[in-house]
């Protein structure tokens, strides 16, 4: 299956394609305003989204909500079925997947195709919910009385996605909610809604009954309608932190469910008996893999003691070997960064920085690609000698800077990593078993790499930080997605 119009860039945003929404099972032309889809790494115009209002989204609640009593009714082991074939569709056009991913987002072709990768997972997973979803119970709770505890869904959930991940956070969450017998919307990242219109396609070509699944292009104010919308019981959203909590605040007004993702400042403490070249090559691969777009991206190096002089020589030399250019060309390790503001918005952090007083030792900031003078280019960048209260040490980034802060000890990492406003992700290298333990057992973060540059959880298992990296409780994929998308009803029986 390829689809006839995506991937096809156009000249000029007048000429472009006008994306749409899919709602009961139509693609449906928007009448909101249209703003334009860029490739990050020459400037062309893609395709144009529309920036849907509330009546699309209430349309789409609709459908949904109309949708849901005959899928509830549908046995989880068909329901499974629909996500084989999803699987098989996503399999086929891995590659095709793949390209609309670099060409709208920017990263690598090989970043993409593990991002792809990651997506399906999602839904292999999700094709166990007939043994996932079961519940439990117990005879006898009292004589001749039993309890049985039971999943059921809860009706219309909606997501609200991030750009950096284009195909794979919208299916952190669909293929759990909807097998489990809800029925959904997807509302992806204005900036890169090219890949869900492919996935929205695969959908349809599932079989997957019209009005299970439904997408609604936009920004914050089709945001804000499922955030209002009574109807919606339930919000998975990924993003930064100002918005996370504004949907988790906004979404408990109308008594929703929430889940709510937001941004990251991830620390990489670095012991002295760490194996530096391997460490070195995984630290690299954090900050400046997916050109640090990521949430788990290691940000803040805290090097304790000895190990700090060796380890900045590695890195720096590491980091200079990257190669910037299109994601789609062979040899090159880094893409673009999304948009042209946020670039300038990562180079002012790094005047900050300077302004500040740490010693930058790779300066990103004048990265150019031949034969590429539109793209928003930024090359990987290195700090030495920050202090920890500086503010590059402290806020989101989002880009390939790197930042590295000299400790004298392990106590000191973990009480430099309690200070900060973010709980994402965090990593130990090291090769001592008391030191990892230890780190593993006080740092209150709640993705935890021991000698892993990407603490990732797989679809398997859940996803998702503490503090201002998150707001609610139950997380994304994993079990916890399974109690996040069902109620469980608790039956007690007895028969005189
Ligand atoms: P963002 O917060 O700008 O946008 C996320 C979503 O919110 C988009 O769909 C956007 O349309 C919507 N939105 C934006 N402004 C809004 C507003 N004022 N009101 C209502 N809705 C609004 O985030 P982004 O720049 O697309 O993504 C990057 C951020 O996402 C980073 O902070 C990153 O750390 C975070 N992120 C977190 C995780 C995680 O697992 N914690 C994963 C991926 C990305």
């Amino acid at each position: 299956m390829t689809s006839p119009h995506v991937g096809t860039p156009t000249a000029t945003s007048s000429e472009a394609r006008q994306l749409k929404n899919y709602i009961g099972g139509d693609w449906i032309t928007s009448n909101a305003e249209h703003i334009p889809v860029l490739n990050p790494a020459t400037g062309e115009t893609l395709a144009s989204v529309p920036m849907s209002g509330a009546d699309e989204v209430n349309a789409a609640v609709k459908a949904a909500k109309d949708a849901f009593p005959a899928w509830r009714e549908t046995p989880p082991l068909v329901r499974a079925r629909y996500f084989f074939t999803l699987k098989n569709l996503l399999e086929e056009n891995v590659e095709h997947l793949s390209k609309i991913l670099t060409k709208e987002h920017g990263k690598t072709l090989s970043e993409a195709r593990g991002s792809v990768r990651r997506a399906i997972e999602n839904v292999e997973v999700a094709t166990g919910i007939p043994t996932l979803m079961q519940g439990y119970n117990l005879e006898d709770v009292a004589r001749g009385i039993d309890c049985q505890a039971i999943r059921q869904p809860i009706g219309v959930f909606a997501c609200i996605a991030p750009f950096n991940f284009p195909a794979m956070v919208p299916l952190w969450f669909l293929p759990f909610a909807v097998a489990t017998g809800n029925t959904f919307i997807v509302k992806p990242s204005e900036q890169v809604p090219m890949c869900q219109e492919f996935i929205f396609e695969m959908i349809q070509a599932s079989g997957i009954p019209p009005g299970v699944c439904n997408m609604i292009h936009g920004g914050k104010d089709s945001v804000n309608a499922i955030l209002d919308n009574p109807d919606i019981k339930g919000v998975s959203f990924v993003g930064s932190t100002p918005i996370a909590r504004h949907v988790y605040k906004r979404a408990g007004e109308t008594g929703k469910r929430v889940q709510a993702l937001g941004g990251a400042k991830n620390f990489l403490v670095v012991m002295p008996d760490a194996q530096l070249e391997d460490t070195a090559s995984a630290i690299t691969e954090s900050f400046a893999g997916c050109a640090g777009e990521r949430c788990l991206a290691g940000s803040v190096v805290l090097a304790v003691g000895d190990v700090h002089k060796p380890l900045v020589e590695k890195l720096k030399e590491k980091a200079s070997n990257i190669k910037v250019g299109n994601g789609l060309e062979a040899g090159v390790t880094m893409g673009p960064v999304i948009s042209a503001p946020h670039r300038d918005k990562i180079a002012s952090y790094v005047e900050k920085g300077i302004a500040e007083g740490g010693d930058l030792i790779l300066d990103g900031r004048d990265c150019k690609v031949e034969g590429h003078e539109g793209g928003n280019w930024f090359g990987p960048t290195i700090f030495d000698n920050v202090k920890p209260d500086a503010t590059i040490a402290k806020e989101e980034i989002f880009g390939p800077v790197l930042t590295i802060v000299p400790v004298e000890s392990l106590d000191e990492a973990i009480n430099t990593i309690h200070k900060s406003e973010f709980a994402n992700a965090t990593s130990i290298f090291t090769q001592s078993g008391p030191a990892a333990r230890e780190f593993r057992y006080r740092a209150e973060v709640s993705m935890m790499g021991i000698n892993i540059g990407v603490a990732a959880p797989m679809a398997f298992f859940s996803f998702g930080g503490t503090r201002s990296s998150f707001y609610g409780d139950l997380k994304a994929h994993g079990r916890d997605s399974i109690e996040f998308y069902t109620d469980k009803k608790m039956v007690i029986e007895r028969w005189f």
